[in-house]
C-alpha cells in the first residue's frame, strides 16, 4: 500500500511564499492499494487538502473503487471544514463510508451537515450529490476494507481523550496491507507525555511506519510567553520518543505542522532530525509525499 500527503498543517490553511516546497494546506492523506488496475482508497481527514485529492481522483475516476472509505480522526475544523469542496461530492455515482468517533455522541454526518447550514454554505449537507453511509467508530473495534470479497486493508482504531487533545479526543488509525502486512500508525492530533504515551506506543507497536503530530518545537512546548500546552499536540522529541519506545521499523513520518513554520524553519528542522541516532529514518511530510508501506 501506498500512503500520500496532501496537507501537512494544523490549525488553519497557510498558503504563500514561505509555505511553497512543504505545503499550506491543513490535514489530508490518502492511504491506497492496486489491485488489478483498480484503486482502492482510504482517506483521513478532510483538511483543505482534500481539495487536490478530490481533484486526483477524478482523473482517476474510471478505476476508483466505490464506496471510498473516508476515515476522521475527530472534527475539528482543519480536519473537516473542506469535506464540500471534495469534487466527488457533486456526482451520484459516487458512495463514501464516512467514519466518525463515537464519543460525539452523533454521527460524523451530523457535524459536517452543521458547517454547512444556512448561512454558512450556498448548500446544504443533503444537496450533495454523493451518496454518504455514516458509521460510528467504537474504542479499539477492527473493520476491513474490501475490493470483491476480498480484505485488502484491516483498520484498527483507538480513541484518545482529554488532554491528550481536547474535548472529545481523536481516534488513531492503525492500516494493516492485508497481503504485505505492511503496517501504518496513523497520530495526530495528541499532546504525548513525558516518557511517551504507553496506550500509542502498545498501539503502534512493532508498525512500519508511523505518522506523527509535531507541531511543536521544545522552546515554543516550554514557552512562557504563548502557552501552548494543553492545545493537543506534539513535540518533534516527543513523536521520537513514541515512534523509539513502539520500535517503529522503517520511518516516523512527521506532520501537523505549526502554521508559524516557514520551509526554511522546517529543513533546520529536518536537518536536526537527520542527526537523531534512531532506528527509522526520521522525515517531515510535505505536501505530494508518496511512502510505500
Ligand atoms: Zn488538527
Ligand atoms: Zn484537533
Amino acid at each position: 500500500m501506498k500512503v500520500t500527503f496532501y496537507g501537512v498543517r494544523g490549525s488553519h490553511p497557510v498558503p504563500g511564499p514561505y509555505t511553497v516546497r512543504y505545503g499550506g494546506n491543513t490535514t489530508c492523506v490518502t492511504v491506497t492499494k492496486n489491485i488489478e488496475g483498480k484503486t482502492i482508497r482510504i482517506i483521513l481527514d478532510s483538511g483543505s487538502g482534500i481539495v487536490n485529492l478530490g481533484v486526483d481522483i477524478m482523473k482517476n475516476w474510471k478505476n476508483e473503487v466505490q464506496p471510498l472509505t473516508m476515515l476522521f480522526t475527530h472534527l475539528h475544523p482543519d480536519h473537516t471544514m473542506e469535506f464540500p469542496f471534495f469534487a466527488p461530492n457533486y456526482r451520484p455515482d459516487t458512495i463514501l463510508n464516512l467514519y466518525g468517533m463515537q464519543a460525539l455522541k452523533m454521527h460524523v454526518g451530523k457535524i459536517l451537515e452543521r458547517n454547512m447550514l444556512p448561512p454558512n454554505f450556498p448548500i446544504e449537507y443533503k444537496d450533495l450529490k454523493s451518496e454518504r453511509i455514516h458509521h460510528i467508530i467504537k474504542d479499539n473495534s477492527t473493520f476491513f476494507v474490501k475490493y470483491e470479497d476480498h480484505d485488502v486493508f484491516k483498520i484498527m482504531a483507538m480513541q484518545s481523550f482529554a488532554p491528550s487533545h481536547p474535548q472529545q479526543g481523536a481516534i488513531y488509525y492503525k492500516i494493516i496491507d492485508c497481503d504485505t502486512k505492511g503496517s501504518l500508525a496513523c497520530i495526530w492530533d495528541i499532546e504525548s507525555k513525558i516518557g511517551g504515551d504507553k496506550a500509542v506506543i502498545n498501539f503502534s507497536k512493532d508498525c512500519d511506519i508511523m505518522i506523527h503530530d509535531t507541531q511543536y518545537t521544545n522552546e515554543e512546548y516550554q514557552s512562557q510567553e504563548r502557552i501552548v500546552q494543553g492545545f493537543g499536540h506534539s513535540t518533534y522529541d516527543m513523536a521520537v520518543e513514541n515512534a523509539t519506545q513502539a520500535g517503529i521499523k522503517k520511518m516516523l513520518l512527521c506532520t501537523h505542522f505549526n502554521t508559524t513554520h516557514t520551509d526554511d524553519f522546517l529543513d533546520a528542522i529536518q536537518k536536526e532530525m537527520n542527526k537523531k541516532k534512531t532506528g527509522f529514518n526520521i522525515q517531515l511530510a510535505y505536501e505530494g509525499l508518496s511512502i510505500e508501506v
